[in-house]
């Protein structure tokens, strides 16, 4: 479904992104990991075209995106992405924050847009809340409703960015619950998390990054259980 081929990118004399190859086939769940700084949240951006690449090159279904020619929006439409902080609209009710962009943006009908909605909002556990607003939930349900928003664009692929690192920790479990669902219902799914037994769980396959280079990946019990350079060890021995 993806293919990045010698992916850099540099803000001014800074290279975050130093070549960066993977694949991601559709149905699979590849979590990205490593240090702080490293360039994952750079990487994903560069995925969906929020930042623009210095060099190399993606090819999504088949169409190549660094492309100029290629139209953003459209390709957008295709990539549902998460955030760590939750961007709802604070001024929209639930209901409005998910069908925004479906009717705005691809001209859906109201009514449909909302039973779309609805089916959403079942899925991540929140039908109660369509005429709640963003301001009286808690941050799990916040994210829960960020992801439900972002399937409403009924995306091909979603990219999430440390969707629980804001969270209180008792409300990481109800966000990475959701992400299992997606998981097991066949989404392609690209996820930067720094929670491992999630990786381990769901993970079809763990990408460690370090310093703008994929420094090595390997399905979650290869890379978890013996991993092989010592940037990948002396990470995991800070984390596990
Ligand atoms: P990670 O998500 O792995 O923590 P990031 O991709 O956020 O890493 O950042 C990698 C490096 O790129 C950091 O040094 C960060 O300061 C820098 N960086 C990220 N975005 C920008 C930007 N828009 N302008 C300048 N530097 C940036
Ligand atoms: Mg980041």
């Amino acid at each position: 479904m993806i293919q990045v081929t010698g992916l850099k990118k540099a803000f001014g004399d800074l290279h975050v992104l130093k070549g960066i190859d993977m694949e991601i086939a559709k149905g699979e769940v590849v979590v990205v990991i490593g240090p702080s700084g490293s360039g994952k949240s750079t990487f994903l951006r560069c995925l969906n075209l929020l930042e623009v690449p210095s060099g190399g090159e993606i090819v999504f279904e088949g169409i190549s995106i660094t492309d100029p020619k290629q139209d953003i929006n459209k390709l957008r439409q295709k990539m549902g992405m998460v955030f760590q902080q939750f961007n709802l609209f604070p001024h929209l009710s639930i209901m409005d924050n998910i069908t925004l962009a479906p009717r705005k943006v691809k001209g859906v009908p109201q009514a449909e847009a909302e039973t779309e909605a609805r089916r959403l909002l079942k899925l991540v556990g929140l039908e109660d809340k369509a005429s709640s607003f963003p301001g009286q939930l808690s941050g799990g349900q916040k994210q829960r409703i960020a992801i439900a928003r972002a399937l409403a664009m009924n995306p091909d692929v979603m990219l999430f960015d440390e969707p629980t690192s804001a969270l209180d920790p008792e409300m990481v479990g109800e966000v990475l619950d959701v992400m299992k669902r997606l998981a097991s219902g066949g989404m392609t799914m690209v996820v930067v998390t720094h929670e491992m037994g999630f990786a381990r769980e769901v993970g079809n396959r763990i990408v460690f990054m370090d310093g703008g280079v994929v420094v090595e990946e390997g399905k979650p019990q290869e890379l978890f259980g013996n991993p092989k350079h010592p940037r990948t060890k002396d990470f995991l021995a800070k984390v596990l």
